[in-house]
């Protein structure tokens, strides 16, 4: 997609703060954080949302939960915990059309959210 953000961040035409990669999945930190730590998981293939997800897509959801796993422990959040948001269209508040989860940890959530 040529003018989505986040395909542009995986074909490396803008730069982002990776922390974690592999051959399905590239996570970066998030450009305006809402906790000290906040990481965004995305597939390298673009995905409008979790709702226009085919069928053949859905092993992609259990590579984004491993990065989770991986990365929740290199950041130290893991013992502590951590939230994990996935907006999706309008009223989910997502304002980049490219799944992606939000990993937020690193303070106190509170629920319910906004
Ligand atoms: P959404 O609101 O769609 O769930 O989340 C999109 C997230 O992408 C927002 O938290 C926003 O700060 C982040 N974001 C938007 N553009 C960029 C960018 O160019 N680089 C990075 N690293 N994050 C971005
Ligand atoms: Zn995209």
């Amino acid at each position: 997609m040529d003018d989505c953000i986040f395909c542009k961040i995986v074909a490396g035409k803008i730069s982002a703060q990776i922390v974690h990669q592999d051959k399905s999945v590239l996570a970066f930190r998030d450009l305006n954080p809402q906790a000290p730590v906040h990481i965004l998981i995305i597939p390298r293939k673009h995905i409008d949302q979790i709702s226009s997800m085919e069928e053949a897509d859905l092993p992609l959801l259990g590579d984004i939960y491993g990065a989770v796993k991986t990365i929740a422990l290199q950041e130290g959040i893991s013992e502590t915990g951590f939230r994990v948001v996935a907006n999706n269209g309008p009223d989910g508040g997502q304002t980049v059309g490219h799944l992606h989860l939000h990993l937020l940890g690193g303070r106190l959530m509170h629920w319910p959210p906004g």
